[in-house]
């Protein structure tokens, strides 16, 4: 797992921290890809979002990123959030 230069993932949650190392095992695992985390609480993000309350990560897309989005969230369950955003994909946990 990286983290891009700037990026601070200590202030996050359990909830999403926790998770991190599953994300990048069973990516590395069925891709043969390191993920890169690209945001946390920094950067800018939707007024209101989770990623403000540390709840929320960003990883750098890739050209698998829509294989590696339903793998991930079948994975994490329907507790967590997983999107295909424009130049990332965003987990985010937010139980219904
Ligand atoms: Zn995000």
């Amino acid at each position: 797992m990286l983290i891009k230069a700037g990026v601070d993932i200590s202030r996050l949650r359990p909830e999403i921290r926790k998770k991190l190392n599953t994300i990048a095992g069973i990516v590395d695992a069925i891709f043969g890809d390191e993920i890169v985390i690209t945001s946390t609480f920094e950067g800018n993000h939707s007024p209101g979002s989770l990623h403000y309350a540390n709840l929320a990560v960003d990883i750098r897309r890739t050209d698998k990123s829509d294989t590696v989005c339903q793998v991930i969230r079948q994975e994490l369950g329907s507790n967590y959030d997983v999107i295909s955003e424009h130049n990332h994909i965003h987990i985010e946990y937010d139980p219904k």
